[in-house]
């Protein structure tokens, strides 16, 4: 019995999201899932699109719905789940079929999974899909890693799959093993960074300017016009417009202030961290969402912690909260691609920092009018420039960066917290030092621990100061 083009294992939201837009693309698809229950219930929803369905009740019956060479996503919950996945499927698959990991993983799994797998004869690829349950529905942004021969097997369907930006699949084939999930994890990170940015200002205009959520609302709409045009604008448009239907009140105001978070953010900051990076705008933005979470500690806080309490009349311009959150968002994405870059070259990924711009302008969280400009800068920029040297953005940054400074120095005086906005004007402005303070640094480590350090004035290393004579 062969009936699929590909098989999808996991109907979660995502996968049965990624299910429907491969059958709608004209692909039959062979679906499980480990509450075999899901299954049923899916496919007697999925209208006129169950004809592309085929229904498999045991991980077996879903290898034999397909032709090899076979392609199976997985796309069930991270971590242990795919591995217990991948050993359900193996014992029925044949050398050379591919297994495809959609789910949100940790790159080092990827790249554990994808040795292991190859050893045995299978192929392993690490795709991240971006976008939630519309992009995957509709039209996901996809980072592809793994063998290029295993993706050209898969790459018509990856690409019938993706968000079209003017006609253009937002998808490519990132690198080897661990590249797709590793972009994919940046992009995360640069998400919590965004996301923490447009929430700070929220903030500011709330409580320090009070201003109501529909005010916020329209102001973010109009910025949605703009150089800040993007998805996340857009979506904090609606939220701030939206009412709780049961109180009447802003949805906004219903909702406790304690965020979540699954692990990508957590995890690009492991990686850069491991790499000799720092992503400061994304730990911030990490670190806030761990702050939201000490409810208890900030209740006591507000009640014996001094500071400034008057918060309002601070007086903030909206034209310079609109530039310093261009100026802020173009400082997180160049932490996040300074952070590729140097992932590609720890792992020889070959990563096109350009292209993964161009995937990224459609289906995608981080959907921004930027990316367009990113991926031009990096074209035509010098291998290995930060982004924040490249002249289109080094003039956008020029004109906003006052804007940055004026907000970031009202909202400290103010007693407003802007952790991630604080940190990227930090990084600008270490960034126009071509010396910094850091030999204070190698003394007192030469000092405590006869570290030795470089001079300025003579080549090699190991040299010391004259700590020992007093
Ligand atoms: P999820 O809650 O992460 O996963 C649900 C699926 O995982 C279900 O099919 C569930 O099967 C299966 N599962 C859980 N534990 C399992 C185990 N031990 N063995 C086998 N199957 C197991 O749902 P999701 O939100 O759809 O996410 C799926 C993947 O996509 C995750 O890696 C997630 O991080 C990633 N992702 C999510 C989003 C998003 O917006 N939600 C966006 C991008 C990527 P049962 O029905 O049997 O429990």
């Amino acid at each position: 019995m062969t009936q699929a083009k590909i098989g999808l294992i996991g109907l979660g939201v995502m996968g049965a999201n990624l299910a429907l837009n491969i059958a709608e693309k004209g692909f039959p698809v062979a679906v499980y899932n480990r509450t075999t229950s899901a299954i049923g219930d899916f496919i007697g929803g999925a209208g006129d699109l169950a004809g592309q369905l085929v229904a498999a009740e045991t991980p077996e019956a879903l290898v034999a719905a397909l032709t090899p060479p076979r392609a199976i996503i997985i796309m069930v919950k991270a971590g242990g789940p795919v591995d217990a996945t991948i050993e359900a499927l193996k014992p029925h698959l044949d050398q050379g079929d591919i297994i495809i990991d959609a789910g949100n993983a940790d790159f080092n799994d990827t790249r554990r999974r994808e040795a292991a797998l190859r050893d045995e004869g299978y192929r392993f690829v690490g795709m991240g899909v971006s976008g939630g349950e519309e992009g995957a529905r509709h039209g996901p942004s996809i980072m592809v890693g793994g063998a290029p021969e295993a993706f050209a097997e898969i790459e018509p369907i990856v690409m019938a799959i993706a968000a079209k930006y003017q006609d253009a699949a937002c998808a490519a084939h990132m690198g080897p093993d661990g590249a797709g999930h590793f972009v994919k994890t940046v992009h995360n990170g640069i998400e919590y960074a965004d996301m923490q940015m447009i929430a700070e200002v929220y903030g500011l205009l709330r409580y320090g300017e009070d201003r109501t959520p529909a005010e916020i609302s329209a102001l973010f709409g109009t910025w949605d016009k703009g150089p800040l045009q993007s998805y996340l604008a857009e979506i904090t448009t609606k939220v701030l417009a939206a009412t709780d239907p049961e109180t009447g009140k802003p949805m906004v105001d219903v909702i406790v202030d304690a965020a979540g978070q699954k692990g990508t953010g957590r995890w690009t900051l492991i990686e850069a961290l491991k790499l000799g990076q720092s992503a400061s705008t994304i730990e911030a933005a990490v670190g806030a969402r761990s702050w939201s979470a000490a409810k208890d500690l900030r209740a006591i806080g507000e009640e014996r912690l001094s500071g400034p309490s008057d918060m309002t009349a601070s007086a903030l311009l909206d034209a310079d909260l609109e530039s310093a959150l261009l100026a802020a968002r173009i400082i997180a994405y160049a932490q996040g691609f300074t952070l590729l870059a140097a992932a590609s070259e720890e792992f020889d990924w070959g990563l096109d920092l350009s292209r993964t711009a161009e995937i990224w302008r459609a289906g995608c969280i981080i959907r921004s009018a930027l990316l367009d400009d990113i991926s031009m800068a990096f074209r035509d920029a010098p291998a290995g420039e930060n982004l924040i040297l490249a002249s289109s953005f080094a003039q956008t940054l020029a004109d906003c960066t006052g804007a940055l400074r004026r907000v970031v120095s009202r909202a400290v005086m103010t007693g407003m917290p802007v952790p991630a906005l604080a940190s990227a004007l930090g990084y600008y402005d270490t960034m126009r030092r071509a010396r910094g303070t850091a030999s204070l640094i190698q003394a007192q480590r030469d000092f405590f621990g006869a570290h030795g350090f470089e001079r300025v004035d003579r080549d090699g290393s190991g040299y010391h100061g004259p700590w020992a004579m007093g």
